[in-house]
């Protein structure tokens, strides 16, 4: 028994990989293992990703580009996100592919190129409408004819053209169809110049389960690998065919009975209706249990439901458990599948007005992870 923890189901993982697969059976898979394994473990996630089938990796920094690395992985690996000041020479030295956006973000590749005399693989991104990385559309070419270039100097290698959906969890969105228009045309342009890239990718999670227009030669899966639907418009995760990984669970700290009238935690926002038991449990938003959740959060207490009675604090939330039997030491789910009848990550993210993305990824360090499966 521990205080709090996070079981994190590797044949999980590999089920939905095969799933995501089997969703867009023509182009290849990219499992998004960034910000921790949006919070289940990069490393271990990453590896039963891979023995699950998925063709590349993905991560938005240099430094989890490099962890993946240094954990023994060497198989297809794309960073797309770094500021001016990093130093890639070690991503191409490690043979990880890099996203480029930019003319100057170019000359950042090409000079980690030539510092480790190794040929550096590019994917170049255009921004189809997200506002966010990529290139205008106006730069698109010019872009592309820079790569080209040292293409031809035998620098690097464009492997990849890409860009990034906007509202792919929202199915009925006109923007995604504006964007594959938008990425229509930038491969167009672009194979124009004779740029024949290997992988073109646009999809995320929303664009490989809803929009199968959005599938080109490879689907970046994060959220879904994980078990976790995109966004409840796409559908649940059992709908889906997915199944959640983690589980997070704490132990029941102490247990007391207080009369009616008595005022819970900060602010007492929460007073007791009459004679009841207060339960503290030993998790707070130091661990990621977000405070927007106070007075509402699930948690299920020996199979009986209940709902965090007031103010989340830094490291404990009390739940009123009435008259049920519960004692210091038992054991409260906080999300997990949902399978026995616990609440689910979705029903935390409803519950804080945010999305299930957010509640898994912000779990804290001081909640220790647990991986099981994945022999
Ligand atoms: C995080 C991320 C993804 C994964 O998105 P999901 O919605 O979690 O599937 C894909 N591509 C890029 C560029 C990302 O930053």
């Amino acid at each position: 028994m521990t205080r709090a923890q996070a079981d994190v189901n590797l044949d999980a993982i590999a089920h939905n990989v095969m799933r995501l697969r089997a969703a867009a059976p023509d182009a290849r898979m990219l499992a998004v293992v960034k910000a921790d394994g949006y919070g289940h473990g990069m490393v271990p996630v990453a590896r039963a990703a891979r023995g699950a089938g998925a063709d590349y990796l993905g991560v938005a920094l240099p430094e989890e580009a490099v962890a993946v690395r240094e954990a023994g992985d060497n198989g297809p690996l794309l960073c797309w996100l770094y500021p001016p000041s990093a130093d890639l020479s070690e991503l191409v030295e490690r043979r990880v592919e890099i996203s480029v956006s930019s003319p100057d973000a170019l000359q950042q590749v090409v000079a980690a190129a030539r510092k480790g005399d190794r040929r550096a693989r590019i994917h170049l991104k255009i921004d189809t409408g997200l506002g966010r990385n990529g290139s205008t559309p106006d730069a698109w070419s010019d872009l592309v004819a820079r790569a080209l270039a040292h293409q031809d100097a035998g620098v690097l290698e464009v492997a990849g053209v890409w860009s990034h959906l906007a509202g792919s969890d929202e199915p009925e969105s006109p923007v995604t169809g504006r964007q594959v228009v938008a990425f229509r045309e930038a491969l167009s342009d672009a194979e124009s110049q004779g740029l024949v890239p290997e992988v073109r990718h646009l999809a995320n999670s929303g664009g490989v389960l809803h929009h199968p227009d959005t599938h080109f030669d490879m689907v970046r899966c994060g959220i879904s690998v994980y078990g976790l639907t995109p966004g409840p418009a796409i559908g649940t995760s059992r709908g889906l065919g997915l199944i959640p990984a983690m589980t997070v669970t704490a132990e029941v700290a102490l247990v007391k009975r207080v009369p009616g009238g008595h005022g819970v935690s900060y602010g007492h926002r929460y007073r007791t209706r009459r004679s009841t038991q207060l339960a503290l449990i030993p998790v707070g938003y130091a661990d990621g249990v977000p405070r927007s959740g106070s007075s509402r959060l699930p948690v299920m207490i020996n199979g009986q439901r209940f709902s965090v009675a007031g103010t989340v604090a830094m490291d404990q939330v009390v739940v009123d458990v009435g008259d049920a039997r519960v004692r210091a030491g038992d054991r409260v789910h906080l999300f997990g599948p949902g399978s026995r009848g616990e609440p689910t990550a979705d029903e935390w993210a409803a519950a804080c007005a945010t999305i299930n993305y957010e509640i898994v990824t912000r779990l804290g360090p001081r909640i220790p992870r647990r991986h099981l499966g994945g022999g």
